[in-house]
């Protein structure tokens, strides 16, 4: 006999809060740990992932060690990968404007990506790599203990959230992540290919300036 056909439970209208255990909880807590620590572990070579194979430097993440805020990407791209710094390319360029608009430098904040090799032809990281990668930017995530962390795009938020729903059902929306607030907005490579949901990202923007007390930039 068949059995009784199961009846589709309805989908989560919202994502669910971070609760453990996770793959973050399986991240190992390491007393003392360093940004320099969490380089070293990675090591001079990493060939953890297939990401290796096409990488040519490995970039870690660049800014304030004591930042109150942290905007996690996806994965580095042509110019990342040339020159070891995250969002250098177009998408950095308008990141950066992005940060001076909020009245901060980049080197107030802290930038780095969910995979720390580039994904060759800008591919989005794979399962596998994000599984790998991900445990050192929870590390750096804890490292840091930000006041807000902004995931800019898909990748970094269903990565952190650990989620597999599209971000324009949790955009502008915010979570906790182990005691710090957690934003995703629209990823600046997202912006350059449609200008008009600029406007949106800078309403979550501004909804980070006022956790942070930030006054926009006068122009
Ligand atoms: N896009 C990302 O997600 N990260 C970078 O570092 C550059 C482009």
């Amino acid at each position: 006999m068949e059995p009784p056909a199961q009846k589709p439970s309805p989908a989560p209208a919202f994502v669910p809060p971070v609760t453990g255990p996770s793959l973050f909880e399986a991240a190992e807590r390491i007393e003392g740990d360093t940004l320099e620590r969490i380089r070293a572990d990675i090591g001079p070579n990493c060939t953890r992932c297939k990401l290796h194979r096409s990488r040519t430097n490995i970039v870690f993440g660049v800014g304030n060690p004591k930042a109150e805020l942290v905007f996690v990407g996806e994965g580095p791209g042509r110019d990342e990968d040339e020159q070891g710094e995250p969002f250098v390319g177009r998408a950095g360029k308008l990141l950066t404007q992005m940060i001076e608009a909020m009245s901060l430098r980049r080197e107030d904040v802290y930038i780095c990506n969910v995979v720390k090799c580039r994904p060759p032809e800008n591919r989005l990281p794979e399962r596998d790599e994000i599984a790998t990668c991900s445990p050192y930017l929870v590390r750096q995530l804890d490292v840091i203990r930000p006041k807000v962390i902004c995931c800019l795009g898909a990748c970094a938020a269903q990565t952190l959230l650990q989620t597999n729903q599209g971000i324009s059902r949790f955009r502008g929306e915010w979570f906790d992540y182990h005691g710090s607030k957690l934003i995703a907005t629209y990823h600046p490579a997202y912006l350059l290919r449609n200008p008009n949901a600029k406007g949106e990202v800078w309403k979550d923007l501004q909804k980070v300036m006022g956790v942070l007390g930030l006054q926009p930039k006068r122009r």
